[in-house]
């Protein structure tokens, strides 16, 4: 038996002197990257929480911690790639992901038909199924004076379930 289930994610760097600024796997042109242990690859971090929302998993910082070398300067899109990975050994399908980020500058629209290709790449999915915008925060906040960017993601997957819904799970109180 199937069913759907969604998941939600939100990420934020600060922006760093010295740093290639990374988003959705693409190289963007401009003078900060984002500050962090990976490639900080913010909209990429988002993405691959909400997938591991909808599936009932534990958060990105568990399966790639920011205290492990291993991850040091890593690509994102291999989080992806391992995400996708625990999300098979569930049998889940990816239905479509959409995703938000807010960044005062660059101009990202540019490079979204890109991150779109990378992602479903990294995602095994098609890049229909990714959708990105982009917006500023309207010069308001730490955002707005452009300290940094974020991301919020939403994710729908079809999962198979070993137990048919009418019936409550063990913890479930009937009432
Ligand atoms: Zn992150």
């Amino acid at each position: 038996m199937n069913a759907l289930r969604i998941g939600l994610g939100y990420d934020i760097h600060r922006f760093a002197q010295g740093r290639p600024l990374i988003l959705g796997g693409v190289e963007i042109a401009f003078e900060r990257g984002l500050e962090g242990h990976s490639d900080a690859d913010v909209l990429c971090h988002a993405i691959a929480d909400a997938l591991l929302g909808a599936a009932g998993e534990r958060d990105i910082g568990h399966y790639f911690p920011n205290t492990d070398d291993r991850w040091r300067g890593a690509s994102s899109l291999d989080f992806l790639r391992d995400v996708r990975s625990i999300l098979a050994a569930q049998g889940v399908r990816i239905g479509n992901i959409d995703a938000c980020v807010i960044a005062e500058a660059p101009k990202i629209a540019p490079y979204i038909a890109q991150m779109k290709e990378r992602i479903a790449l990294a995602l095994s999915i098609h890049p229909s199924q990714v959708g990105i915008k982009s917006t500023t925060n309207e010069q308001m906040g730490s955002l707005g004076r452009a300290e940094g960017i974020a991301t919020l993601a939403t994710a729908l997957i079809e999962i198979s379930t070993q137990t048919p819904s009418e019936t409550p799970w063990p913890g479930a109180r009937i009432v």
